[in-house]
């Protein structure tokens, strides 16, 4: 079965200042010499894929992430953005975003993103203590963050995003419970709201066991959660999606793209992209991923991956849109991998109706009698992990022991 074509674009920009403590991203730190060679590779990758998947449909998002895009100059966004709409028809009312760091940002910089048709900025704030900020290895100060907010607005932004992390070493209730107030008070219209993970290979996982001291319980954390929940669902936010909060019309149109498992254009190092049903990640060195696109442009060998069956595509949706409070129409689901998948998808699902984590609510307005199938806000997000590995050992068994075997080394 074909998917549809992309209206998405993803592009990765891979620099920052320095490392944070628990970032895994692909990223390189003190790449200054190198951006703007990165930018035109990143241009020439642009070319290289619309010639071998010409578009067909207009772009309705572009989304500049990283790393810190913030890093590139305006010049160098315009560079990108040039060659994008020399190949792509651009929808005039698009969502362009472009996430930035505090500490990055000037008015003229964000001016001149706004000049560009950048209509979104992402600001990772992640916590309003320095102590934390500091913990974390972050490279900017809370009072940076105040002053990227400032800029954004005297720059004529009216849409920008908040990131916040819960779950931090030596994090406490009331420093959470203050920097949500902090963000709130910013009146961001997005805020993204993450738990901390302890990734391998990061210098947290040298420092800290997930469950151990300083880190904070699970209970505490599952606490944190609720208490963003409760603070952001009663100050006008809408927690429509597990991680994520947005005033009415401003939930991120980009990410919808990924929480509705539809296709989408990745670009630069280590991003994925998702075409004619292939999940393509590319490399995540900078040289490898440099030496790729050249090749690319060489040897004609551009990036491929093995076609996503109907079990794993399946999954990829269940793991998606079970992210979002609206949740999945089980019409479509049936429509699309058959009666037999989504029965054993069903049966696990149902095995937590019980405990009110799951629901499934008939749509009478729709005359085919859907289904739409969801976990409740905000209990069963915050088991969500719990029922997608189960999902994973009931549609894809295989998976589900590799991802044990590689959780023990
Ligand atoms: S700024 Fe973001 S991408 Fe860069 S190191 Fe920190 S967490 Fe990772």
């Amino acid at each position: 079965m074909l998917n549809s074509f992309p209206k998405s674009l993803y592009l990765h920009i891979p620099f920052c200042k320095r490392r944070c403590f628990y970032c895994d991203f692909a990223i390189t730190t003190g790449g200054e010499n190198l951006k703007q060679q990165y930018v035109d590779v990143l241009c020439q990758e642009i070319e290289l894929t619309v010639t071998a998947i010409p578009p067909v449909e207009t772009l309705q998002t572009i989304f500049f992430g990283g790393g810190t895009p913030s890093l590139l100059s305006v010049k160098q966004v315009e560079q990108i953005l040039e060659t994008i709409a020399k190949y792509f028809a651009i929808a005039p009312n698009a969502e362009i975003s472009l996430e930035a760091n505090a500490g990055t940002v000037s008015i003229e910089s964000l001016q001149g993103y706004r000049s560009l048709g950048i209509n979104r900025i992402s600001i990772g704030a992640q916590a309003f203590q320095q102590e934390l900020l500091d913990i974390c290895g972050r490279g900017h100060s809370v009072k940076e963050i105040y002053e990227a907010v400032d800029a954004i607005e005297k720059a004529g932004f009216e849409n920008f995003n908040l990131d916040l992390i819960s779950g931090l070493p030596h994090q406490s209730m009331a420093d959470w419970e203050f920097s949500l107030k902090e963000a709130i008070a910013l009146q961001p219209k997005h805020l993204s709201v993450y738990d901390l993970t302890i990734e391998e290979e990061t210098a947290f996982a040298k420092r800290y066991r997930a469950g151990d001291q300083p880190l904070p319980t699970d209970e505490s954390t599952a606490a944190m959660y609720l208490a963003a929940h409760e603070l952001l669902s009663t100050t006008g936010y809408q927690h429509y999606e597990i991680s994520n909060y947005a005033r009415s019309g401003y939930q991120i149109q980009h990410n919808l793209t990924y929480w509705h498992n539809q296709p989408f254009y990745g670009m630069g190092m280590g991003a994925t992209s998702y075409i004619n049903r292939q999940r393509i990640d590319r490399p995540r060195k900078m040289r490898e991923y440099l030496d790729a696109v050249s090749q690319w442009q060489r040897e004609g060998t551009g990036f491929t991956a093995p076609i996503v069956d109907d079990a794993e595509e399946l999954m990829d949706s269940l793991m998606q849109g079970l992210r979002l409070a609206e949740g999945m129409s089980l019409n479509l689901l049936q429509s699309k991998y058959g009666q037999e998948l989504c029965d054993r998808a069903l049966q696990v699902l149902d095995r937590y109706r019980d405990k009110h984590w799951v629901n499934f609510i008939k749509q009478p307005e729709e005359q085919s009698e859907d289904i739409r199938i969801f976990l409740v806000s905000p209990q069963g997000w915050l088991f969500s992990d719990m029922i997608i590995s189960d999902l994973y050992e009931q549609l894809l068994p295989e998976v589900a022991i590799a991802k044990t075997d590689s959780s023990h080394h």
